[in-house]
């Protein structure tokens, strides 16, 4: 059974150019799309080897916007951006995971601490 933590209910774009995504635990997660773009994990912006990163947030355009979100199978997302960027695949789990509010933070913050 899916995570409900990690299921979306509704995905919309805002006037601004983020991403809304509303979970199934009823958690609301606003995404820029500069911090989208820059991590995304597709080929042309990740080495697939060394996992380095060619593409984050610095080189993304601070204007950018998303035009479009797409639902892949049943844990992704295809994000288009208004730089015509539209490789990556978003798993569901890691839009979760970039979530910017401070409540979000919070538990990152613990977890990574639990983690050593
Ligand atoms: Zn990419
Ligand atoms: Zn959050």
């Amino acid at each position: 059974m899916a995570d409900p933590m990690f299921e979306p209910r509704k995905m919309q774009v805002l006037t601004d150019g983020a991403l809304e995504v509303t979970w199934a635990d009823g958690h609301v997660s606003r995404l820029p799309a500069r911090l989208l773009r820059g991590n995304c994990g597709c080929a042309q912006c990740v080495d697939e080897i060394s996992h380095r990163r060619y593409f984050g947030v610095e080189q993304a355009d601070p204007h950018i916007r998303i035009e479009d979100s797409m639902p892949i199978g049943r844990y992704a997302a295809a994000i288009l951006f208004s730089d015509l960027h539209d490789t990556g695949i978003f798993p569901y789990k890691s839009l979760r995971n970039l979530c910017p509010c401070a409540e979000c933070a919070a538990i990152r913050e613990v977890e990574a601490r639990t983690r050593g």
